[in-house]
């Protein structure tokens, strides 16, 4: 029987997947990605599993659990910081990196629970901000892609070139998979 996903959502509901894999290093996703969709089931990308519901008869197909780590931040111009973060990093170690760097932009979004990687799939926000606020590129994967490919939200500044063509911060390719949240901050007054 496979992984239980109520050992992997807020909720501690929900039965077994037929197959559960966890993502560690960008670099094996064309892989990772082959062998969950091989057998034409459906899959399903989780974060940290805190706005999934699962059912308790479980999931009849490939869960993929990011769980991809690291951040970097690098000065971009004199007024802001461009932060690159692996998409299962969780939301609040980004936050608490960028608080901690005193760095103004996401600070209110600290007490939300989920990973970096889900939040630009919800807009996670809270108290006014929210993240499309200062994201300036996601670096994604599609499933039938053995290259991941770079986006920048409409709205993005100017800053937005350098920030989507940055290297991951494993010195790896620029991949936090599937989904990784470049966010220029600026410096707080
Ligand atoms: C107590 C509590 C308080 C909350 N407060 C807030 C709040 O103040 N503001 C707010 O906006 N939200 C809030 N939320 C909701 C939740 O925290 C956010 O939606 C968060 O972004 C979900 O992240 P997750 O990693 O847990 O997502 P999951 O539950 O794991 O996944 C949610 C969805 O995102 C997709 N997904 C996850 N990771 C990826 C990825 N890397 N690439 C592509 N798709 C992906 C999944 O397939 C799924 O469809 C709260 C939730 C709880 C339980």
């Amino acid at each position: 029987m496979g992984e239980f996903l109520a050992d992997h959502t807020t909720l501690q509901l929900g039965g077994p997947a037929d197959q559960f894999l966890t993502h560690t290093d960008p670099t094996t996703w064309p892989d990772l990605a082959r062998a969950a969709q091989g057998d034409d089931k459906t899959s399903f990308v989780l974060g940290g599993g805190s706005n999934t519901l699962a059912a308790d008869t479980g999931f009849p197909g490939t869960v993929i659990r990011m769980a991809t780590r690291g951040i970097t931040a690098r000065p971009l111009g004199r007024d802001h910081v461009e932060v690159v973060a692996h998409a299962g990093e969780t939301l609040g170690s980004l936050v608490a990196l960028t608080v901690a760097e005193g760095l103004s932009g996401i600070e209110y979004l600290g007490g939300i629970p989920g990973t970096v990687g889900a939040a630009p799939v919800h807009n996670t926000g809270a108290y006014g901000q929210q993240i499309s606020d200062t994201l300036t590129g996601i670096t994604a994967h599609d499933w039938h892609l053995a290259t991941p490919s770079s986006y920048t939200p409409p709205t993005a500044a100017s800053a937005t070139a350098a920030a989507s063509s940055s290297p991951g911060p494993d010195g790896g390719p620029s991949s936090p998979s599937p989904c990784g949240s470049p966010a220029a901050a600026s410096p707080r007054p």
